[in-house]
């Protein structure tokens, strides 16, 4: 996993790169977030360094929060699959909309 951590404490935007999302999403729910934050599914509640929430309208709305616990990133969603700990579309969506939120630091 590649983090960029100028301050030493990586943001929820720095664990969100595209290779770690493909990576915990796989590729169906990582092209079925694609698509929900394309067409503007994607509410984003609260964007802080450390926490991200999020409502995610996919037939109804999910409620999910990207959170970055030291070099980790941890993710909750109100959905049937991110109950079994998958990380679901809804969660790859905001994750994408995060990154594309987050200023380039560069
Ligand atoms: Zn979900």
């Amino acid at each position: 996993m590649r983090v960029r951590s100028p301050t030493g404490m990586p943001s929820v935007a720095d664990l969100v790169d595209e290779e770690t999302v493909r990576r915990l999403a796989g590729p169906e729910a990582h092209a079925r977030g694609t698509t929900l934050a394309d067409e503007g599914h994607v509410r984003i509640g609260e964007f802080g360094p450390l926490l991200v929430s999020a409502s995610v309208d996919d037939e109804r709305p999910h409620d999910v929060e990207l959170r970055a616990a030291g070099a980790t990133l941890t993710y909750t969603c109100t959905c049937d699959e991110a109950a079994g700990g998958a990380f679901c579309a809804h969660c790859a969506a905001t994750a994408i909309v995060t990154r594309r939120r987050s200023p380039n630091r560069a």
